[in-house]
Parts: C-alpha cells; sequence; structure tokens
C-alpha cells in the first residue's frame, strides 16, 4: 500500500489540506480529481470521498474508500462520525480523524505515536485546553479520542503543558516583557544532518563587517525594548556556535549584549555547541559576562558517529570542555543529543547515555534525528544506515529513562517534518533548571526579538502572533538591514504604540 498514489473526492474548502497531512503519515499522496476523470483513473488507485451529511443532531462526517480495479471501482471502507460539525476547522478535524482512523483499518499500519497532531508545537492544544477551563483528565480524554494520540504521547505532552503554566505570560505582561535571541551563524565544521545557516568563520574583514551589522542590530533593538518601555526576561545566543568566534569578538559580543540587554534579564544562554571552539579563556569570559546557562551539545558519545557527521573533536574533549565548566559554577549546563543518528545502535545509545549521567548535566535535549532539505544527509540519505523507527522510539524511551534517573522531567518538546517514527525533541532538566526562553519560543507566548541572521522576531499579541524574518545568507543580511530594520520597526510599533 506504501507510496501508491490516493485520490480526494468530496472534500471542500480547506479539507483538502488535512487530507494531505493524513495520507502523508501514511506515506501515501493524495489528490482532487472531478467526477467525470473517475473513469480515467488507473488502477489500483484509491479514491478517498469524504462528505457531509445534514442530520437531526448536526452533521455526520462521513468518509468511504473506494479503490478502481480492472472491474471498474470497488467499495473498501467508510467510517462516520455522528456529531455536529459547523465550521469549517472541525470539519478539517473531522476529516483529519475519520481518514486516519480509516486508513489504519485498511492499511494495517501500526498507529501513529501523535494521531493526527502534524504541528511542530504539540502543547499548544493543550495549552488552549487548560486556558478554556479543562482539567487534566478531560484534556487527556479528549487528546487520545479526538486526536488520536497515543496515551503515553498525551500523558507526555499534557505533563509538559502544566510544568509550562507558571513561566507563561499573562495577557498584562505581553506588552511589558520580552526575550532577545541573537544568532552567530558560524561553525568549525557543518554537521551531516544540519541545516541550518552555519558557515566557517571567514576572514577577519568579513567577520568584522558581520558584528558590525549585529551591533546595529542589536542597538535598534534596544531603542525599541526603550521606546515600548520593555524589560528583558531572556537572552540566549545561538546559532550556530557562538564560541566559533575569536576570544576579542566573543568578548566584544558579550559585552555588547550585557550593555544592552543581559545585565537585566534573569536568563542569559550562550550555545557552546562544540568543544573544540572553547578553551580555557573562553570559558572565563561567559563566567565574568554573567551567563548563567551553556549548552554543550555532544550529540553523541560514540567517536565513530562523531567522525561520520562531521565533527573534528574527540569524546574525551566533551568530557574535558564539561568538567571545565562545571568548575566555573555557571548555574545550568545543557547537553543535547540525537537519537537515530546514522550507523547507530540501542547500545550505542546506551553507552552515549551512559557516560552523560557520568557527567550529570542540569539538563539534556533528545531531538530525533530528522532529515532536513538542505542537510548533506537528506541529498545522500542512501549512503547511510540510518536506525528505523522502531530502533529510534526504543533510543528516545531510553533518554527518557536516564533524564529521569538523574532526577529531570521534561519541560518543552517539539517536533519537526521528517523526524524517524514520526517522533519528537524533547528538553529535561532539573527542577528549576528549566531554560525559560525555551519554553516562551516553542509555546509562542512572549514577544522575541530576533537579531542577526536567520533569526525570527515573533510579536505576541492577544490577537495573534506575527513572525519577522531576517535573512539566512549573511551577504544579504548586512546589505538589506536598514530596510529590516525599519519593518521591524513597523511591526513592533503596530502591536506596541500606545
Ligand atoms: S553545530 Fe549545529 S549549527 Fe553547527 S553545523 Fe552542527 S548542527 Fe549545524
Amino acid at each position: 500500500m506504501k507510496n501508491r498514489r490516493y485520490i480526494l473526492r468530496g472534500a471542500g474548502q480547506g479539507e483538502e489540506l488535512a487530507v494531505t497531512q493524513v495520507t502523508a503519515l501514511f506515506a501515501m499522496s493524495a489528490v482532487a480529481v472531478w467526477s467525470d476523470e473517475i473513469s480515467q483513473l488507473p488502477n489500483d488507485t484509491f479514491l478517498i470521498y469524504h462528505h457531509f451529511v445534514p442530520q437531526e443532531t448536526g452533521t455526520a462526517s462521513i468518509c468511504e474508500v473506494f479503490y478502481r480495479t480492472e472491474q471498474g471501482l470497488r467499495y473498501a471502507a467508510r467510517r462516520d462520525y455522528a456529531d455536529d460539525c459547523t465550521d469549517l476547522r472541525q470539519k478539517r478535524w473531522l476529516v483529519r480523524l475519520n481518514l486516519y482512523h480509516l486508513l489504519i483499518d485498511i492499511t494495517g499500519q501500526a498507529s501513529n505515536p501523535w494521531g493526527i497532531l502534524s504541528g511542530v508545537r504539540p502543547a499548544k492544544l493543550v495549552h488552549r485546553m487548560l486556558d478554556h477551563g479543562s482539567t487534566p483528565a478531560t484534556i487527556l480524554k479528549s487528546l487520545t479520542q479526538e486526536f488520536a494520540l497515543q496515551p503515553e504521547k498525551a500523558q507526555l505532552v499534557t505533563g509538559v503543558a502544566l510544568r509550562q503554566r507558571p513561566f507563561l505570560m499573562r495577557p498584562e505582561e505581553l506588552t511589558k516583557k520580552v526575550s532577545i535571541y541573537i544568532g552567530i551563524p558560524f561553525c568549525p565544521t557543518r554537521c551531516l544532518y544540519c541545516s541550518f545557516p552555519a558557515y566557517v568563520l571567514p576572514g577577519e574583514e568579513a567577520t568584522q563587517a558581520f558584528l558590525t551589522a549585529l551591533f546595529a542590530d542589536m542597538a535598534a533593538a534596544r531603542e525599541a525594548l526603550t521606546r515600548y518601555g520593555l524589560s528583558v526576561q531572556t537572552v540566549y545566543i545561538g546559532g550556530g556556535t557562538p564560541t566559533s568566534l575569536t576570544l576579542t569578538d566573543l568578548e566584544a559580543l558579550l559585552a555588547q549584549t550585557v550593555t544592552l540587554f543581559a545585565g537585566e534579564a534573569t536568563e542569559f544562554t550562550v550555545e557552546a555547541g562544540r568543544p573544540d571552539t572553547l578553551d580555557d579563556a573562553k570559558i572565563r569570559l561567559l563566567v565574568d559576562y554573567g551567563v548563567t546557562r551553556v549548552s554543550v551539545n555532544p550529540q553523541t558519545m560514540q567517536q565513530k558517529t562523531l567522525k561520520l557527521i562531521g565533527r573534528m573533536h574527540s569524546v574525551q574533549d566533551i568530557i574535558c570542555v564539561f568538567g571545565k565548566i562545571r568548575m566555573c559554577n555557571i548555574p545550568v549546563i545543557n547537553m543535547d543529543i540525537i537519537a537515530g543518528l546514522p550507523g547507530e545502535s540501542v547500545e550505542d545509545m546506551a553507552d552515549t547515555l551512559r557516560q552523560i549521567a557520568a557527567l550529570k548535566p542540569d539538563s539534556l535535549t533528545v531531538h530525533t534525528l530528522a532529515l532536513k532539505r538542505g542537510s548533506r544527509l537528506s541529498e545522500s540519505v542512501e549512503a547511510y544506515e540510518t536506525p528505523d523507527a522502531l530502533v529510534t522510539a526504543e533510543m528516545l524511551s531510553l533518554a527518557d529513562q536516564t533524564a529521569k534517573n538523574l532526577g529531570m522531567l521534561p519541560y518543552y518538546l517539539y517536533r519537526q517534518k521528517r523526524m524517524a517514527g514520526n517522533l519528537e525533541n524533547i528538553g529535561y532538566s532539573l527542577p528549576g533548571k528549566e531554560c525559560i526562553y525555551n519554553i516562551q519560543v516553542i509555546e509562542e507566548r512572549q514577544t522575541i526579538l530576533g537579531i542577526g541572521p536567520a533569526a525570527t522576531t515573533k510579536v505576541v499579541q492577544p490577537c495573534g502572533l506575527t513572525n519577522y524574518y531576517q535573512p539566512k545568507d549573511i551577504s544579504t543580511y548586512i546589505n538589506t538591514l536598514p530596510n529590516r530594520l525599519q519593518k521591524r520597526n513597523a511591526l513592533l510599533a503596530a502591536a506596541l504604540a500606545k
């Protein structure tokens, strides 16, 4: 059944998208046809026919599947959902739910861990339900029955949302408190799976041109904060690997950040993903400028995999840098790992987790490998042997157990397209060591000013969210900055000017 082309008929405006989202879960594609084309369908093509029938109690959603054989069109299956569906949003949901169950029945495929939820931020749905007064028990029931989540995923996302609640902005805080993201697009090498804008550090002249533009971007953000009376809750310097900068440039960046934003922030994160970008002097700078959270991201503790994914450092380098940062008493050290890396087995993951547990980080972020467009991996995926969905799920389960043994709880999660097994990325932390920025950026309940190439500004208002993107390419970022700052200011003025 896999990869067979499906043909959709009967769904109205917007519902085709719902059908496409569900068929994608079954590795199928769908396309709309008109009734006079049915006779021309090739054999073994399925027809998904979705229609709504008005009834006394409301509207029944009926989803039928036919398939074409040499003998003609044959009936395959039908599922009804006899409930009221009045608005378009609800109709789309009904299409997704009906079709999902129907395709599970007729394909025999195992259920999807996240049911019909296809979005990046599943906890948002739980927050909406909590906002409307639902209890955790009602939410769990709704997630498993109306969104077809597996019970353990429903428990996971509900627990995450409940843990996030104290950190979310109250409506009256929306125009008062923001976070700042600063993107530094440099890394020593490009990882196999990377789709971020991450460039090898250029020569002195190009680096200075970049920093000049970045500092102008930062100054403009500071002006906006002052103009609208905003305070800064968190600052996050990410990338890329910001610690790829030279000692002098890193100091200039940290000094500027503290002067403009971080002096007042309660949380100040610097990503130091690659241990080969840190030395004693740079670690000292992080301490001296008041960084409260550092992320050292091994992704794996298997030497063979580090080499395969294009990293130039050793497992020992990770252990050594971690120990040095720990000695400096920076309050939080996070480590990122990835489940499903090419060539890795469950035993490799277990060994990675044993080594991480011995280091005792304060938080652990567990990603599932995603075949991101633009990465070297997605362009030559056949050349690598990646663990299948079941193995990846077992790796995630081991990571979950390790995090819990370390006293950590999951506090944010998100999903991406093309993830192994349709799984998720989870951030765990010791209680009180959560990264507030990560919660704000994923749940989109706080305005975030994005500075630097590829940074996104998210302006949150009670009526909704507006995103504004900076270009990924460094030259375009530098050359178009004045114009883009004007646009960002206009966006902020529309949302915040009294
Ligand atoms: S460290 Fe991160 S940003 Fe840099 S190349 Fe690797 S995945 Fe990309």
